[in-house]
């Protein structure tokens, strides 16, 4: 599987339509300028990345993710997003590995596998810690143990998967089972 990262000033402008021409260039500025700026730490870090991905989900790129996705790049209010793989720049570029990680690990291991989209959130969050410590970045984990403990105040329990024993392909399958 390849990535490519796409800053694409029409797409882009459609997450900030509330602004005028001269005030969305600014914005356009921004977003190449970051953009250069993650490419450069990006290329580094992505065949990492890309190759621990599916040592924790056990599932192949080639099993559901197509060949090659596009990463574009936004200044959005709102979050980021999977499909399209759609980046919202940020001021720590490495707090952006994280997210882009997360949705990496969603398009590599579809909604669909799971029969709920909370466990589904919940998994991938497992995944990208354990991704993102084994790639040695630490931006955002901080966020993503808040996401958690919030579900879990909102009565959700935790799939909890020993992703150092089991891939999560393999827990799945101990789960449909039963
Ligand atoms: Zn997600």
């Amino acid at each position: 599987m390849k990535t490519k990262i796409v800053c694409s000033k029409s797409y882009a402008q459609s997450f900030r339509s509330e602004l005028n021409e001269t005030e969305f260039d600014l914005v356009w500025n921004n977003i190449l300028q970051t953009g250069k700026q993650f490419y450069e730490i990006y290329k580094q870090r992505s065949p990492c990345i890309l190759e621990i991905i599916p040592k924790y989900t056990g599932i192949r790129w080639d099993e559901f993710a197509p060949t090659e996705v596009l990463i574009y790049l936004v200044d959005t209010n709102g979050p980021s997003r999977s499909n399209p793989l759609t980046l919202k720049i940020r001021e720590n570029i490495e707090y952006m590995l994280t997210v882009l990680a997360h949705e990496l690990i969603h398009i590599n291991m579809p909604n669909k596998l799971f029969h709920n989209k909370l466990v589904c959130e919940d998994v991938v969050n497992q995944v990208t810690l354990k991704v993102c410590a084994q790639a040695g970045i630490s931006a955002g984990t901080e966020t993503i143990e808040f996401y958690k403990k919030a579900m879990q105040n909102q009565g959700f329990k935790n799939v909890n998967i020993n992703l150092e024993e089991v891939t999560v392909r393999e827990a799945l399958n101990l789960v449909y089972s039963l």
